[in-house]
């Protein structure tokens, strides 16, 4: 009944039925192709909508569910109570002065890298071929081979599960692997700031080759994803671990250690999100009894089983 009721205001609050949909299938909306359905689901396309978004959720004792590209989730089959906002298309503002670029949540990350690279602007290369939103990578740390949002990243602008609105100068202590303050204390991405370095000999235009050609080879890309399913143990890579421990090509129903790449679980058709999860399982137990190494995911759970 709240639900009911917190769709028919978030309805008339973002004026656009299109943009407000009722029991929507979060595998419409995930990289792995895999979740049950969003009781509602917002597409924000600016920080008032978000505000909006929030205010009704709070008078209608709604919970809401922040995502961006969906890159990084794992919805299970029961789907996700109350409201999932997604921070993305509409959302996607970038202003450049010298080496200092301003982007707002919702602009894919690896275009922002691309649009960057061809300013003749380095500090960004890594993220090629990430397929998250700035948001996402922001909350998330993202980073590959060797670099890291927090880098480059200087400031970011949130909102808060109130409303209210903020900005911080990021220190070095806000963000770690896969891990930031703005996650840790619930906070809304709005737009972040990151300060590049003139690419004088076009030495990161190259390396964004390079990675691309690696992410190609050794990626299954062409197939359903969240990327890396778990998180890098401390000796090393998890993929070795599982590679070692002859887990490639490891399945439950549709799901499967990749056999490209032991560290991606991947969807290879009908996946359900307890397959992936008992997937998971087996992989711990496996490597934990072959190695010793306990792994943690890194992709997000979100929603009922
Ligand atoms: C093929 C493939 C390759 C990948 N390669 C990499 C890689 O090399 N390195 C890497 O780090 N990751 C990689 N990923 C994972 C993923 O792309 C990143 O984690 C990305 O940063 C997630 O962004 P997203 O917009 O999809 O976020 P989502 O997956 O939608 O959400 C991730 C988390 O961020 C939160 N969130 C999203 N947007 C906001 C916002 N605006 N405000 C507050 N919270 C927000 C969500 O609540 C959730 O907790 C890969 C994924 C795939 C499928």
């Amino acid at each position: 009944m709240q639900t009911e009721r917190a769709y028919q205001a978030l309805l008339s609050a973002i004026g656009d039925p299109k943009r407000v949909l009722r029991d929507e299938p979060m595998d419409r909306h995930t990289s792995f192709r895999i979740g049950g359905p969003a009781d509602v689901m917002v597409f924000a396309g600016s920080a008032d909508e978000i505000a909006d978004t929030l205010a009704v959720c709070r008078a209608h004792g709604v919970p809401v569910t922040v995502v961006g590209n969906g890159t990084n989730l794992l919805v299970r089959d029961g789907g996700i109570r109350g409201v999932v906002l997604r921070v993305g298309k509409g959302f996607c503002r970038v202003a450049a002065e010298g080496t200092r670029v301003r982007a707002q949540a919702g602009v894919p990350v690896s275009a922002l890298a691309n649009q960057t690279l061809s300013k003749g602007l380095a500090g960004l290369e890594f993220a090629c071929g990430i397929p998250g939103t700035l948001g996402g990578a922001v909350m998330m740390n993202a980073g590959a081979y060797g670099g890291e949002i927090a880098d480059c990243l200087t400031r970011v602008w949130y909102m808060d599960r109130s409303g209210g609105t903020g900005t911080r100068a990021v220190g070095e202590e806000d963000l770690g692997y896969r891990r930031s303050v703005f996650a840790d204390e619930g906070l809304i991405v709005l737009e972040a700031e990151f300060v590049l370095r003139e690419d004088e000999d076009g030495w990161a235009q190259e390396r964004a080759r390079e990675i691309g050609a690696k992410r190609s080879a050794k990626q299954p890309l062409n197939v359903p994803s969240a990327g890396s399913t778990f998180k890098r143990p401390a000796c090393g890579y998890a993929s070795r671990l599982i590679d070692a421990a002859g887990l490639k090509g490891l399945r439950v129903g549709g799901a499967q250690v990749s056999e490209l790449h032991a560290g991606f679980i991947v969807n290879t058709g009908g996946a359900t999100a307890k397959d992936v999860l008992e997937l998971a399982d087996a992989v711990r137990a496996r490597v934990k009894e072959a190695s010793g190494v306990g792994l943690e995911l890194e992709i997000k759970v979100l929603g009922e089983p």
